[in-house]
Order: C-alpha cells, then structure tokens, then sequence
C-alpha cells in the first residue's frame, strides 16, 4: 500500500515498499494543475493519490520507463502523459515484455495493469506552469537512456527519479555513464538546487549527485568503492553487475 508523505504544502511523496526494494513518486499541485511523477508499480498504487487530485487537470510525467514508475496510470483519471522520446519507444519495445514476463512469473497478481504510454514526448526539455509552480523537464540519460529529473525552481526541489539513488545507483548493460557522470556534475553545480528527492533511498541536498558521481567514476576507474557494511541484498547484487556492465563498456 502505497504511503503519502505531505513534504511541503502542495508537495506529497508517495513512497511503497515492493519485494526487493522501495519506490517513490510525486504528486504536485499547482493552483491550475496536478502533476503525478510517476505512478508506481500498479493502479492499485494510485488510489490513495486520487483524493488529492479531486478534479483538478492532471498531467502524469513518468521519470522513465522502468515498471515500478509507470505500471499505476490507468487508475488515475490523467488529462496529459508526458515522458522523454525513447521513454515512448520504451512502450512499444521493453515495456510490454517487461509486463508479459511478471505476469509469467506471478501469475494473476498484474492482470489488472494496463499499460499507458506517454502522449507528449520531448527531447531535451521542456517546462509547464502548474499556476503558481513551475515543472522543468530535463533530459538526464544515464541509468536508462530515456531518464529525466524535473526540476521545481520555486521551490528549490528537484524530482530525480533514478538518476541519484543511495547506496549506489543502477547501471545498465547500455548505460553512457561518461555521460551519465557529466550531466550530474552539470546539477550538482546549480545552487538553486536545495532539495534533491530520488525514487530510490534518502532524500538530501547536493551532496547525493557528489556520491554518485564518486561512485560512477570508481566504477569506471576499475577501483574500489567503499560500501555501506550493511546493506539490502539487493543492492550487493546491483553492484556486482554495475562492476561488470561499466568494465565492459
Ligand atoms: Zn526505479
């Protein structure tokens, strides 16, 4: 069951616990319009976000494809779905797959997901007024090439998805973590930046694109990273294959 969180005052946190790790989204309310960033894992995900959306225009913007941050959309009634371009592509290529094989793999426990591709897509980025807020969308490519943040400049917040994760974050087989590197140093850098809040582990300022930054760059060094003595199981086996993938790139 999904938890709400009221961080600031037109800012919630939806936050869910799923078997092997935890998950976080958004729901921002603007005075013309809502915005959920991201829906989770499944509708069921959404329903205690429903009452505070009421009938305001909604729009959905997904942080990037992967299934535990888009599977919730069709419980919402959402005017608007925005994602990055290849977050599009995504739904016509790995998303669907992803779905078919969960549900092989546990049977009867998706069924009711149905799966919602992004309806406006951009490239680099692109910014709404909400009515009193502003969202920035801003390209991030790095643990999947189709990642964004967005970044809220009224408040000094920045929704960061999975670009920063703690402990460590996850590197895919296709990940351009030069890139990747770069483009966080590019935010950690913006002093507008007082909040930085990922879909995975803590919330905190800055500092978190400086530990992942440290972090990517050991990776491509081939040294070694300091772990956290304790650490979800989870997490041992990202880092084992984030070794490999960056080794190999
Ligand atoms: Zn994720």
């Amino acid at each position: 069951m999904t938890s709400i969180q009221q961080f600031a005052s037109n800012l919630y946190l939806t936050e869910l616990h799923l078997d092997e790790f935890d998950v976080r989204g958004a729901v921002i309310i603007g005075g013309k319009r809502a915005v959920v960033w991201d829906t989770l894992s499944h509708p069921r995900d959404m329903q205690p976000v429903l009452p505070l959306l009421d009938d305001k225009y909604t729009m959905v913007v997904y942080s990037h494809a992967d299934w535990d941050h888009v599977w919730g959309t069709s419980a919402l009634r959402h005017h608007e779905v925005i994602g990055h371009n290849i977050c599009y592509e995504r739904f016509l290529n790995d998303v669907p797959l992803g779905l078919q094989e969960k549900k092989l793999a546990q049977p009867g426990k998706w069924d009711e997901v149905i799966l919602v591709p992004p309806m406006m897509t951009f490239g680099g980025q692109m910014q709404f007024d909400l009515g009193d807020v502003t969202l920035e969308l801003h390209h991030l490519p790095g643990h999947t090439l189709d990642c964004i943040v967005g970044f809220i400049p009224e408040w000094g917040v920045l929704l960061a998805g999975d670009t920063v994760e703690t402990p460590l974050p996850v590197v895919n087989e296709d990940s351009p973590v030069e890139q990747w590197i770069s483009l966080l140093e590019h935010w950690e850098k913006d002093e507008r930046i007082k909040t930085v809040i990922p879909a995975h582990g803590e919330i905190g300022d800055r500092t978190l694109f400086t530990r992942n930054i440290a972090y990517l760059k050991t990776l491509l060094n081939g040294g070694d990273f300091d772990l956290p003595v304790i650490m979800q199981p989870f997490y041992h086996e990202t880092h084992a294959t984030n070794v490999e993938y960056t080794r190999k790139s």
